[in-house]
């Protein structure tokens, strides 16, 4: 009898687990933010040396910003020039006018891009200087692939969405981040992905990460967009802008310079 009861009772945990997965493996795509933030392990801090930044940009590199003008740029909702504020030089995020994209359309590339946080940067976590590089815009708003950017110096959030993270899919292998106020760069190899003629993937988009010159992604191939609720997926497309973010967090803006590319076959 006793023995009778044990196995009902392991049934019926076993019964309640399965039960419990198939819900969250349902709730997935409907659920919440934090159902797809990781927290753990998080990178270790790597201080970085003094290169990769301000250098100019190899002679067959096509120019997306040298502090002179947005030409290249147009606003992602709606086409229109680009709004945001260019300073001294430099690029600023403004927050009001929205995302912007570049006028060309590309699909395989090398990018450098420097970004800085304002030294009186405020907030914390996911609101503390955010933006974003998405490495190919699919659609309004922020669709897409996005490398994320954030202060990330000494500043606690997930680690999937942390400086150097393919947001919500990959966190950094370290945490290279300058302190706010200095000048930091990504440069980036990006492989779009491939679709068949019947719209189905062919090889998932790759990327590979310095970020102040430390290595932080390593060839990681993508599981799909980037999204902040639910799981990633494909959707096909061709050629695609590159977008930079302007998230609506209450922080000061950040700024951009020295933004080159050249196209890989
Ligand atoms: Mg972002």
């Amino acid at each position: 009898m006793r023995r009778r009861w044990f196995r009902w009772s392991a049934f019926f945990c076993l019964a309640c687990l399965v039960g419990r997965a198939a819900a969250q493996g349902a709730g997935a795509e409907a659920g919440r933010p934090e159902d797809t933030e990781v927290w753990q392990p998080v990178p270790p801090v790597v201080t970085p040396g003094a290169a990769a930044i301000g250098g100019a940009p190899p002679s067959d590199a096509i120019v997306l910003f040298d502090g002179s003008s947005l030409d290249e740029w147009r606003n992602s909702r709606d086409g229109a020039s680009a709004e945001w504020t260019l300073s001294d030089g430099h690029l600023i995020v403004y927050k009001a006018a929205g995302n912007i994209e570049t006028r060309r359309r590309f699909r395989n590339y090398q990018l450098h891009l420097e970004w800085r946080i304002p030294e009186d940067i405020t907030g914390a976590g996911q609101a503390r200087g955010n933006s974003g590089l998405f490495l190919a815009s699919t659609g309004s708003g922020d669709r897409g692939y996005e490398l994320q950017i954030l202060d990330s110096y000494a500043n606690e959030t997930y680690v999937n969405g942390m400086a150097g993270s393919i947001y919500k899919q990959s966190p950094p292998l370290v945490n290279a981040s300058r302190r706010p106020g200095e000048w930091q760069a990504y440069d980036v190899v990006w492989t779009a992905p491939q679709f068949g003629p019947d719209g189905a993937l062919q090889t998932p988009a790759r990327v590979t990460v310095f970020f102040n010159g430390v290595l932080v992604q390593d060839d990681f191939a993508l599981r799909g967009e980037t999204v902040f609720i639910g799981s990633p997926r494909y959707g096909v497309h061709g050629d695609a802008p590159i977008k930079l973010q302007a998230h609506g967090d209450p922080s000061p803006p950040i700024s951009f310079r020295n933004i080159w590319m050249r196209v890989l076959p």
